[in-house]
């Protein structure tokens, strides 16, 4: 039997599509759960009733070209519905608007579902307020901890490291950071993939709880 990989991964994309769009897949969860990829923002859009979009940077990087060093603008951005989802994405271009549209839409495809809980024991309140065990991420020299905090305490972390948490619905934090953390992009995506391990170190017994 011939396969085309390229026709096949088509066809695999285009039934999540229409899958989402004919209501026969509801959740984000759900989408991955079956083993879809996203690889259209569309999906995002048809999937998460909200969503909120803040830009955590933009500034100028040199390229050298041919023609001497070119300037491109950096963008990255956070984009999450504050209960349980979020993505971050970063893209360069001439102009700063087209560099934050393709920041955006790949935070679109970066979204993850976070597990969200009461994993403090000074708490036990039970309300996904905070995180349900200390996970850590990893990007350049930055690595970031997040442990579970009681109900009320806040985010304890940088200021770029709280709109990731805030848009992924994330309200009480403790955290520790290693390596430059000026390098504030660094830490928006190991603060981002420290939440994507909350979903997907998930064990059999947690679910249904
Ligand atoms: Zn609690």
């Amino acid at each position: 039997m011939s396969s085309n990989e390229n026709s096949v991964s088509q066809e695999t994309y285009d039934e999540g599509l229409s899958l989402v769009k004919a209501g026969q897949i509801n959740t984000i969860e759900e989408y991955f759960e079956r083993g879809y990829k996203i690889r259209d923002p569309q999906i995002v859009d048809l999937l998460l009733s909200k969503q909120r979009e803040e830009l955590v940077a933009l500034s100028p990087v040199q390229k050298q070209t041919d023609a001497g060093e070119k300037t491109r603008i950096r963008a990255v951005v956070v984009i999450g519905d504050e209960e349980g989802h979020v993505g971050v994405g970063s893209g360069k271009a001439t102009q700063v608007n087209d560099a934050i549209a393709k920041a955006s839409r790949k935070a679109k495809l970066s979204i993850v579902p976070v597990r969200r809980g009461c994993g403090s024991w000074e708490c036990k309140c039970n309300q996904p307020h905070s995180i349900p065990f200390r996970v850590d991420g990893k990007e350049g020299s930055v690595k970031i901890e997040l442990y579970p905090a009681p109900k009320g305490l806040g985010l304890v972390a940088g200021d770029t490291m709280k709109v990731v948490l805030r848009l992924a619905g994330v309200k009480d934090v403790w955290s520790r950071s290693e390596g430059d953390t000026s390098t504030s992009i660094s830490s928006v995506f190991a603060t981002y993939k420290a939440l994507k391990k909350t979903y997907t170190f998930i064990t059999p017994e947690e679910w249904g709880v």
